[in-house]
């Protein structure tokens, strides 16, 4: 038995949020919004922010997120019906039921799993004996990894054929597409997802398969890696490859390795140090640290040294702060990667663990390292560019030790070194529009919200994504799929911009929903045009080394020669300080015919 859904939906039009929860706590109206000390956690600053216009509550320290009716099911702890009913009491709002059947969606989790574990079987199967798995299995021996290993992590072969594996679990299509094991072609027959492919089977941490990773042979076409779809099973940003071998030694040793790709893993197990996970074709992200909190306070970043040093500091710091953990960053020597290391020097591997350093300590040492300390302008330019990294950390205490380091190696007097961090951040004049947009919001959020501390730093993404919440009329006809990258974004885009924005926080999974609520409850600030060119820079990036990566594998690279040359120059036409809004709306109209052939 179920409310009616537009009972439901008159129900929280009708209710005032800022009422409902101003019964819990203290909210005082800052900008459009209304913050206040977040009920759900204790905190001395207010963490809460709530929209009343759009009806929606974010915390941004403990992350509790909802409407009106899952508040009040938190608060008085009810259940939906009953948050709905005791809101429609309070509105005066008599509700109709309706008889409605719940509860198959645990049975078809189970038969999903099941579905899953017999694919895991099949492929490993083929792989130790089938006899097209030949060049696979040589190319695993090559790489090192025995059949102890091939077992451990049971690895498999996705044969090069339409519909194999399919037909040999012959089970219904909507499962098997379900699992992300099929797809149906356009053709509407169904095919199975993967095709020549060496799959890493990804589990969640109690051990269950949920997706692979599938890794292409050295001379095959296509990507190198391709990941099963998000579905039912499987949600990339919470998922750690290899989590449910690694947990116990995780715990154990009380640190977590956290790499880029399968084979790096598989890698620091064969060196000894069981306790490596992978992101699964993402970057690392809230949630995963979340779940790694839950086994240790302590992740080491064994990433290659320029996604380490590129990896968005603030987010970092803020996790640090916010889950009372500590992030890392093991230093290998530049052009090797874990799993290269693992074979030709697995000492090396272990000594550089032991020796991981702070994130911010490896940010000022790449600073200094790429310096050129032998003449005072060099010293004096990589002192600023060091005191530009230090600038993001919270902790006054902790920027002083390493301003004092600074002040050492670039022979400088402390006290200017201390004056120049206090003065704001320079703008870098590499990625004008970018970068500049960034730091003003920074400093806007900073300046309007007491809880400034805990709003990271937002990609152009989700300013645009802000602005489609806030105010659809000015951003929605201009933007598209493809300006956004493949993962959650995408998908939060896809969900705020085919229903209205109760339907898609309720309807969408999980992480989708927190984002586009966190978005809600704060306010676009970026200029349209601004985030426009600043998303189109982004996907002609993208679409840049989608079209480079075909060239090469083209009979005539030759042919790519002048569409190349025209996105460069498109987008080069965006880099000044003024961009034309025709030379924007040339190259949003290319993106938006081009970029889905380019798959990106
Ligand atoms: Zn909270």
């Amino acid at each position: 038995m179920g409310i009616l859904d537009e009972d439901v939906v008159r129900v929280r039009e009708s209710a005032d949020i800022v009422a409902v929860v101003s019964q819990h706590t203290q909210l005082r109206k800052v900008g459009t919004n209304w913050v206040g000390l977040c009920p759900f956690h204790n905190e001395k600053s207010g963490s809460l922010s709530v929209s009343q216009t759009k009806g929606f509550y974010y915390c941004f320290g403990c992350r509790a997120s909802g409407d009106v009716i899952t508040f009040v099911r938190e608060m008085e702890h009810l259940d939906f019906a009953g948050a709905v009913e005791w809101l429609a009491a309070k509105a005066g709002i008599t509700l109709r039921y309706t008889e409605r059947d719940e509860g198959e969606s645990r049975k078809r989790q189970r038969r999903l799993t099941e579905l899953m574990e017999q694919a895991v079987d099949w492929y490993h199967r083929r792989l130790l004996n089938g006899t097209d798995a030949g060049p696979a299995r040589g190319y695993l021996r090559s790489r090192g990894f025995d059949r102890e290993t091939v077992e451990q992590f049971r690895l498999g072969w996705a044969p090069d054929a339409w519909d194999e594996l399919n037909r040999a679990l012959g089970a219904p299509r909507d499962l098997l597409v379900d699992s992300g094991l099929g797809l149906v072609n356009r053709r509407g027959r169904l095919q199975d997802f993967f095709r020549a492919r060496v799959l890493f089977p990804i589990y969640d941490d109690q051990g269950n398969p949920v997706a692979f990773g599938g890794r292409k042979l050295p001379d095959a076409d296509g990507p190198k890696y391709q990941n099963s779809r998000e579905g039912p099973l499987y949600n990339k940003s919470r998922t750690l490859y290899a989590l449910n071998w690694a947990k116990a030694d995780v715990v154990n040793s009380a640190e977590a390795i956290v790499c880029e790709g399968y084979t790096d893993v598989i890698g620091f197990f064969r060196a000894g140090l069981p306790r490596a996970v992978a992101t699964c074709g993402t970057a690392l992200t809230e949630d995963h640290v979340r779940h790694l909190k839950r086994f240790t306070n302590r992740i080491v970043l064994a990433y290659d040294a320029d996604e380490a040093g590129q990896a968005a500091a603030e987010r970092v710091y803020e996790w640090e702060r916010r889950h009372e953990i500590e992030v890392s960053v093991l230093g290998l020597p530049a052009g090797t990667d874990p799993d290269e290391l693992a074979r030709s020097d697995p000492d090396a591997l272990r000594k550089a663990v032991g020796e991981a350093i702070p994130f911010l300590g490896f940010r000022v040492g790449r600073v200094m390292h790429g310096a050129n300390l032998a003449t005072p302008e060099g010293r004096s330019r990589a002192a600023e560019a060091a005191i530009d990294a230090i600038r993001e950390h919270p902790d006054p205490l902790v920027r002083d030790q390493y301003l004092m380091e600074v002040a050492g190696w670039s022979r400088s007097d402390i006290d200017q070194l201390r004056a120049q961090l206090a003065r704001p951040a320079r703008v870098r004049a590499e990625r004008p529009t970018r970068s500049a947009r960034a730091d003003d919001d920074g400093r806007v959020l900073l300046a309007e919200r007491p809880t400034a501390a805990s709003v990271p730093r937002e990609s152009v993404e989700l300013e645009a994504l802000r602005i489609l919440i806030d105010r659809p009329a000015d951003i929605a006809d201009r933007l598209h799929p493809t300006l956004f990258r493949e993962g959650l974004t995408r998908r939060a885009y896809l969900a705020a911009s085919t229903a209205p924005i109760h339907d898609a926080v309720e309807e969408a999974e999980p992480a989708v929903s927190d984002l586009l609520t966190r978005l809600a409850v704060s306010e676009a600030t970026g200029r349209v045009d601004d985030v426009l060119v600043g998303l189109a820079l982004e996907a002609s990036k993208r679409a840049m080394v989608a079209l480079q990566g075909e060239a090469r594998g083209a009979a005539d690279p030759l042919d790519y020669a002048p569409t190349i040359q025209g996105l460069k120059l498109m987008s080069d036409d965006l880099l000044g300080d003024e961009p034309s809004m025709e030379s924007l709306d040339r190259l949003l109209a290319w993106l938006a015919e081009h970029a889905v052939d380019l798959g990106c």
